[in-house]
């Protein structure tokens, strides 16, 4: 398990060292990645304390190592994102989910730079593109693409965004959404990390036709 946030939860979304972190895993032969993202709902359908899946992704970044592949060995990569998400490690998710009767959506993760929350008006752009806002889930995506390894993101949607919802959450529901989730979410990576992963996904050979030298 590696925290991106830090041991103590001090690094802030844009201060993540994402390259290295997925530099990391790969050094150390890990070649399928699930990622846990917080998530907010940009949609009153999908609700606070439910589980989030990323079928794609649009992103707003502004300041972050977003690639491996900067041109100083000659090599230009232009990898192809038409599938983000590696599709084996998704159904084995959706098959944990199911099977615990946990209530989860699918759909576009929009990702900001952050620190800050986005505006009123931020937030009625987004929802007109995507499902869920989030600061951290690009672009480790991309980066486990480029590195050829399979990655897939759990993500738990633990508020509704700005002016999404007339129906405020109380101080207690909060509370209830954040314990039901970490309960959640271990019993989720618990059976994941115990079921057999198949291989029958093209993750390995992302870089096949994207190199221009
Ligand atoms: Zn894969």
């Amino acid at each position: 398990m590696l925290l991106r946030h830090g041991l103590n939860h001090n690094i802030p979304p844009h201060r993540i060292n994402y390259r290295a972190n997925i530099y990391a895993l790969k050094e150390l032969n890990v070649d399928k990645i699930l990622a846990i993202n917080s998530v907010g709902s940009l949609k009153e359908d999908i609700k606070p304390g439910t589980f989030f899946i990323p079928k794609d992704f649009i992103e707003f970044t502004k300041k972050r190592e977003f690639t491996y592949y900067n041109g100083e060995d000659g090599k230009v990569v232009h990898i192809d994102v038409s599938e983000p998400y590696c599709p084996e490690l998704i159904n084995i998710i959706k098959d944990i989910l199911n099977r615990k009767n946990y209530e989860y959506n699918e759909g576009v993760y929009v990702c900001t730079e952050g620190p800050r929350f986005e505006t009123k008006s931020e937030i009625k752009f987004y929802r007109t593109l995507g499902d869920v806002v989030g600061m951290t889930g690009y672009p480790e995506v991309v980066l486990a693409k480029e590195l050829g390894l399979c990655y897939a993101s759990l993500c738990t949607v633990s508020n509704y965004s700005t002016g999404i919802s007339k129906n405020k959450l109380t101080v207690e529901e909060v509370f209830e959404v954040i314990n039901n989730v970490k309960n959640g979410i271990m019993n989720i990576v618990e059976d994941f990390v115990n079921c057999k992963l198949p291989k029958n996904c093209n993750c390995s050979q992302s870089l096949e036709g994207n190199i221009i030298k």
